[in-house]
Formats: structure tokens, sequence, C-alpha cells
């Protein structure tokens, strides 16, 4: 984990909630020296338990870094950590790249990519899909905007994490990753609808999933979410006001290209409803739950029958 100039490369990673914390801790354990800045500072004191520095500020884990990586929230976030007071512009260096793994909306990234362009550094954006146990086992994936020389400087740090696909120049990849949430949230969706709607019909949750998996009807999110629901268990790996908000920012990028999009609109409005439900920090799998209410029944694994006593 050399750089250009024989030291031991440098990362600043900011961001150590749920995926940042499994993504830091891998680049830690694989050698490179890791500067961990997170706003609540405990959970950049338990990443680096086996390695790395604590930084006490955006600033102050950009300084004097080869690469930052930055893991956050939404597009507020992000914009404060890079341009806020004692944000990332106030030590990055020139040639630095910044590798932006957070969900943002496209203008953001180019945003961003503008304010440091004007300090001579470099960016990729590089959302990811995979979960937090994706994120531990290093076994991502990031969807890549930008130069395809910028990418091969940091391919090394982006085999440590996981595997790349390069969409295109700047802002392609935070465009590619919304379109994968549009599409996942509207599969979740339609799923919840038709387990209410079977359940409602009297068929068995069990039964019903069954047969979802074995025809064409079958998705990744399904398989993913399906056992949380059934087995009630809301514990957040993708919190649904992460989800709430990539549906915000859908909205935001077809209204910017002109467009209108049925689905998303109606997604907004049940992610909305959700949030007023007090969902926010439960898995976005949890959506299922409005709907639940309104049919007066849960989707769930059925208690199997008393074994038939002995004679
Ligand atoms: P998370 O656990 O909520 O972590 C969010 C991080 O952003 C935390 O480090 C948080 O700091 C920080 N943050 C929030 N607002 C901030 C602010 N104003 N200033 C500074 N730091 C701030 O979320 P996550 O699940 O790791 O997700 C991170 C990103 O990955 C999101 O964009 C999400 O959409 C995306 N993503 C998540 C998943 C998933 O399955 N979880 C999958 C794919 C993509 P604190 O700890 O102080 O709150």
């Amino acid at each position: 984990m050399i750089n250009r100039n024989g030291h031991q490369q440098r990362i600043g990673f900011i961001g150590t909630g749920i995926m940042g914390s499994g993504m830091a801790r891998n680049l830690i354990r694989t050698g490179y020296d890791v500067h961990v800045y997170n706003r609540t500072r405990s959970k950049a004191e338990a990443v680096t338990h086996s390695g790395g520095t604590v930084a006490d500020c955006p600033a102050d884990a950009a300084r004097d870094a080869d690469v930052i990586i930055t893991m956050l929230s939404d597009p507020e976030a992000l914009l404060g950590v890079v341009t806020g007071v004692q944000g990332i512009l106030e030590t990055i260096q020139p040639g630095t790249i910044l590798i932006d793994s957070s969900t943002v909306s496209p203008p953001t990234s180019l945003e961003v990519l503008q304010r440091l362009q004007e300090k001579e550094a470099m960016m990729l954006d590089a959302p990811v899909f995979g979960s937090k146990n994706e994120a531990e086992k290093g076994e991502l994936g990031f969807l890549v905007g930008g130069d395809a020389e910028v990418l091969e400087r940091v391919q090394d740090i982006f085999d440590c994490l996981g595997r790349v696909r390069h969409i295109g120049g700047n802002g392609r990849g935070a465009s590619a990753k919304l379109v994968l949430n549009l599409i996942m949230a509207g599969t979740l969706q339609v799923f919840n609808e038709g387990m209410v709607l079977g359940t409602k019909a009297g068929i068995d949750p069990k039964v019903m999933l069954e047969l979802i998996l074995s025809s064409r009807a079958r998705s990744g999110i399904i398989e993913m979410k399906a056992p949380q629901i059934l087995n009630r268990n809301f514990t957040p790996f993708f919190p649904l006001h992460l989800m709430a908000k990539d549906m915000r920012l859908v909205r935001e990028s077809a209204a910017e290209l002109g467009m209108q999009l049925p689905i998303a609109e109606t997604l907004n409005a049940v992610y909305s409803g959700c949030l007023n439900a007090g969902l926010a920090n439960e898995d976005f799998a949890a959506t299922v739950k409005l709907l639940e209410q309104q049919a007066e029944l849960e989707v769930k694994l059925q208690p199997s029958p008393a074994p038939c006593p002995v004679p």
C-alpha cells in the first residue's frame, strides 16, 4: 500500500455509519494508513480499535491524504463535509482523489467535483450496491462515474472493498445508482402489496412466497427482504429514511431531465406516509406495515400445527 512518493498510502475516510464502518475496517486490515472522521466520534473510535487514527474534523481527515473516501447519508451531509467549516476543501492537496460512495444526486456530485477541481484535486462518484454484510466482507459493487485514468490510480483501493463497474463520466455513477434504487423500491412495494392482498384472501404467506420465488415474479430484492418481513425482523440494514431520500432524488433527477415518472411519484407518497408513521429508522422492508395496518393483518409465518398426540 505504497504511494507514488514511496510512503504508505494515506486515506482519509469520512462517515463510518452502517456501510462506512465495514469499508474503513477493510482498508485498515489491508494495511492502508486510514484517518477516520465521523460526526459522532464514538463510531470512528469503534472502527479504529484495530488500527488507523481518529480525525477531529473532515479537514483533519483530508490533510496529507492521497485518497479521501466519503460515505455519508445524503447530499446535504456531503456538501457540509466538503465545503463547510473545517471541511475537506480547507486541507485537500492538488492531485488528491475524492471517492464519494454516498448516494447523492448527480448535480450534487458535479458541484463537489467543480469545487475540488478549483483545488486541482480529482473526484469519482462511486455509490454502491450491496448492504452492511457486503460492506463488511469487501464485496460491494461500485458504480463509478469519472475519468478512467483516475479510476485506474485507485483500483487497488476498490479491489479491497469490492468490484467496480465504470459507468461513464462524472455523475453517471450517481445516476445509475438512483435507477437501481427506483427499481428496488418499486419491486419491493409491489411485493408488499401482493403479499398483503394474498394474505387477506386467505393464502398462507409462506406458500405465496414459495410460489413467487418459483415463478418469473421472483427477484433479488424479494429474496433478500421476504425473510425479514415474514420473520417480523425490521432491523435496519438499509434504513427506510435513506430509501425515502433516494426516492426524493429520483424525482428531482426526473424533473431535471423534463420527465414525470408515475411509479416514482407513488413511491414518494408511500415513503412520506412511512416517515409520518414513525418508520424512518426501521429497514425499508417496513414499508409493508402501512399496507398491513389498512388490511388489519400481518404478513408473517403461520405457527406450525401442533403435533398429533401419540395414542
Ligand atoms: P448511516 O448508517 O445512516 O450513516 C450515515 C453517515 O453519514 C454517518 O456516518 C453519519 O454520521 C453521517 N452524516 C449524516 N449527516 C451528516 C452531517 N450533516 N454531517 C456529517 N456527517 C453526517 O447510513 P449508511 O447505511 O451507512 O449509508 C451511507 C450511504 O450509503 C447513504 O447515502 C446510503 O443511501 C448509501 N447506501 C446504503 C446502503 C445500506 O444498505 N445501508 C446500501 C447502499 C447505499 P453520524 O454517525 O454522526 O450520524
